[in-house]
């Protein structure tokens, strides 16, 4: 019998709808809650994919302070368009497939609802397809694979999820030898974003549905399924909308000469360009209801540390349920949203495995970084290490030879001693 180790990704499967629906009971072997990490999909995958914090990988909200020239630069020329017209979602969603391929950006690439005005300060972080071995700027799994020659499948996460799961039957059809493989499964983060987390059932049904037949073929083929199945993060119910307080006139500064600021949907990240800015826009949310400034102990808990201040000088997080409207990701407010603190009850990701070995590695207790380490522990022996297995060097075989040619001519003259 042939081993697959199969590792299916749902994006946003929180604990809380895993245990309200009792989904993939079936996997038992192995179920846990697993702890988030502070940002968006764009951060918690990549540390799923590299074991790596979000300082270490370097990936955290998808625009970022511009190092240099900003890739989206030339898109600052479009901030005198018609807002009707330039903000329109079917104009923003051809411009980001038109530009992406001319700029060259193979990850996934939305331009959201940033203001043309600020692309020449604002750049894009995922420009690279992070499931490419020969693209990512962090080393992930995939390279780990490539490296040790063992033959894998990842799912193209450009494709729907039913032919992702068409891609994987066939190339197990056609590549017997496979013996590892990532499904990614990305539509259940869009449904509970629209319809809030009680969108997620049918869904969730599809997907335990579609695992148990796939499972259920492939043993009959001859395969042993490891399955694990996993989340980055889960999705809070949003209860209120909040507007950031504009800073031009009123607390007297200029954007551009005195700040720059980007609004992600939970969160509110400045940078000051003067001293005397930090102080008063601080000031302006020191006293709200709806949230707080990360702590230096927050920063650094989760892994947000980065060196150069790319994604802001200070980070302001709304409270769980709480979505900043209007913000830079979107124009129409979501009835669920992720990207609160870890600790928030919905944040909880999950993993569930029928491999024997999960809970000795993650135990009770995991972080989405940690099932790096599953999927690493899960890897077959290499081709050069079955090799050194199973075909010992001549040199090796002499003196083996030699050694037990000693050892009976060894046992022959103990025996002879004995027999006297
Ligand atoms: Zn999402």
């Amino acid at each position: 019998m042939r081993t697959l180790d199969l590792f299916v990704f749902i994006d946003a499967m929180g604990w809380d709808i895993v245990e309200k629906n009792q989904a993939f009971a079936w996997l038992d072997a192995y179920r846990a809650p697993a702890r988030t990490i502070l940002g968006y999909s764009s951060t918690c995958v990549p540390s799923i994919l590299s074991g790596m914090l979000p300082q270490e990988h370097g990936h955290w909200t998808l625009f970022q302070r511009a190092q240099g020239t900003s890739s989206l630069a030339p898109l600052h020329k479009l901030r005198r368009l018609p807002k009707s017209f330039g903000e329109h979602h079917r104009f923003r969603r051809w411009l980001s497939k038109a530009y992406g391929r001319y700029a060259g950006i193979e990850g996934y690439f939305d331009l959201y609802a940033l203001d043309f005005g600020k692309m020449k300060d604002f750049d894009y972080t995922e420009k690279q397809n992070i499931f490419s071995v020969s693209q990512t700027c962090f080393p992930t799994i995939f390279q780990k694979l490539d490296e040790k020659k063992i033959p894998y499948w990842c799912a193209d996460w450009k494709k729907s999820e039913e032919e992702g799961v068409a891609s994987l039957r066939k190339r197990l059809k056609e590549a017997p030898a496979c013996r590892w493989a990532f499904l990614y499964f990305p539509r259940l983060d869009g449904l509970m974003h629209r319809h809030g987390p009680q969108g997620a059932t049918l869904r969730l049904y599809w997907y335990e549905e579609t695992l148990r037949e796939l499972t259920r073929d492939l043993k009959a083929q001859g395969w042993e399924v490891r399955l694990t199945v996993m989340s980055d993060h889960g999705m809070t119910p949003i209860h209120r909308h909040v507007e950031i307080p504009t800073l031009d006139g009123t607390a007297g500064l200029r954007w551009g000469e005195d700040y720059l600021a980007l609004y992600d949907a939970t969160l509110a990240r400045y940078w000051f360009l003067r001293p005397q800015a930090r102080e008063r826009i601080m000031e302006s949310l020191s006293h709200v209801d709806f949230g707080h400034w990360l702590t230096r102990a927050e920063i650094s808990r989760e892994g947000l540390c980065f060196e150069d201040n790319r994604y802001g000088d200070a980070y302001f997080l709304t409270n769980p349920g709480v979505l900043i409207h209007p913000n830079d990701m979107g124009q129409n407010p979501p009835l669920g949203m992720h990207g609160f603190d870890p600790a928030d009850i919905h944040s909880t990701a999950t993993i569930l495995s029928n491999h024997p070995e999960a809970h000795s590695v993650l135990g009770e207790t995991p972080r989405i970084d940690d099932f790096y380490r599953l999927m690493a522990t899960a890897l077959p022996p290499s081709v050069a290490e079955t090799k050194r297995i199973y075909t010992p060097s001549r040199q090796e075989l002499r003196s083996q030879a030699l050694h037990l040619a000693a050892s009976s001519q060894a046992s022959a003259s103990s025996r002879k001693e004995a027999s006297r």
